[in-house]
């Protein structure tokens, strides 16, 4: 479906262009029977791609949007407009982020209709909006005081904690589970679940074979990196090894020769090529953080070297957790080692190339 717009740009082919902007009450056929909208949003990231399924008496939802009066109205002239008022049968979030949950229970709730995800992020998004009305716990405050932030930075923090469950719906109590593998079938088609993990636990993303599209959620996305971070509920996490791992599977398992319907941007040609750049891009970083770290320095003294902005407070917790994820990922590789001062801040340097393996016993070889 290769159009007069089609732009080439940096590997990846765009039918409609890069800077296509559909009208947001005014889906755009992108394939048979699917369909795309665009949710604009009051953030840097200003939109949401959103993916309407019509089959013979209803519609199957792609993500959802943030839980914003200004969405709802927006899903309001869909239901009497685009979708000539024919029910929502079911509702997928591609994983737990409130750009794509936010409003899920809402919509499930209007049309009685099933929830389905997958179900690390459907019992995870459930913790999150379980934080809403606490108090931040002492662990992330700890957390990030060890990444090197100041105590003003800790009290923003503290006074904006519970944003997360304000910008999603009340969830069902009951839902769907998704696996990865398993087929669903919408409008006499099957799509099949793809789980990735590194941006989200368990990222659902959705591949249609008879179409050659790949709905990607957020983890493939054709301009901007996915953020892969360590948040304060799991210290240790190497969620940077897993999105590498889970990129190196997905373009094993998909063909390329699929258009990628991501949750932001232009949907784009190009699968193989993207993944491969964004594997570089990371494994580029982990090598420039490791000559960074010729001398002890904190996760906040790393930032320079991974971003190519200033870092204002309402970005400074992602930029913390991408940080921290490839911190982490180095000292899984064992390439750098962490040491914690008696103030609680946590230094990170160069791990020597031969102490770690000076311990370990070499097995006998059968054959020398
Ligand atoms: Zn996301
Ligand atoms: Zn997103």
């Amino acid at each position: 479906m290769l159009t007069e717009q089609a732009e080439l740009y940096r590997g990846l082919n765009y039918p409609w262009g890069r800077q296509v902007n559909p009208e947001p009450g005014t889906p755009m056929a992108v394939a048979d029977g699917v369909y795309w909208v665009r949710f604009p949003m009051p953030m840097s990231l200003d939109h949401i791609n959103l993916w309407l399924l019509e089959d013979e008496d209803g519609w199957t939802v792609v993500d959802t949007c943030l839980n914003l009066p200004n969405a709802r109205e927006l899903w309001e002239q869909l239901f009497s407009g685009f979708m000539q008022n024919k029910p929502i049968q079911r509702v997928i979030c591609t994983h737990m982020h409130p750009d794509h949950v936010g409003l899920a229970g809402w919509l499930t709730e209007r049309f009685d209709c099933e929830l389905l995800m997958s179900r690390e992020e459907f019992l995870m998004c459930r913790a999150l909006v379980a934080d809403t009305g606490r108090e931040a716990p002492q662990a992330a405050l700890r957390f990030y005081r060890a990444a090197g932030w100041t105590p003003e930075q800790i009290e923003t923090y503290q006074k904006r904690f519970g944003e997360f469950g304000r910008a999603v719906s009340t969830l069902p109590d009951s839902y769907r589970r998704l696996q990865d593998g398993e087929t669903l079938r919408i409008n006499g088609r099957y799509w099949q679940v793809v789980v990735g993990s590194g941006h989200s636990p368990e990222h659902a993303a959705l591949y249609c074979p008879a179409l050659k599209l790949l709905i990607s959620g957020d983890q493939v996305l054709p301009r901007i990196t996915p953020n892969v971070s360590v948040w304060p509920s799991e210290p240790e996490g190497d969620p940077l090894r897993e999105w590498l791992l889970s990129s190196a599977r997905i373009r094993e398992l998909l063909p390329d020769d699929l258009l990628v319907l991501p949750a932001h941007e232009a949907p784009f040609h190009g699968l193989h090529v993207r993944l491969t750049q964004l594997i570089e891009t990371h494994e580029r970083d982990l090598d420039l953080l490791y000559d960074h770290l010729s001398e002890p320095r904190r996760a906040i003294d790393c930032f320079g070297v991974l971003f190519n902005r200033e870092i204002s407070s309402g970005l400074l917790g992602m930029a913390t957790g991408e940080t921290l994820a490839h911190l982490n990922c180095l000292r899984g590789r064992r390439r750098v080692i962490r040491e914690r001062d008696d103030a609680g801040v946590d230094w990170y340097r160069q791990q020597a190339e031969s102490s770690a393996f000076d311990q370990i016993k070499r097995p006998a070889k059968f054959i020398e």
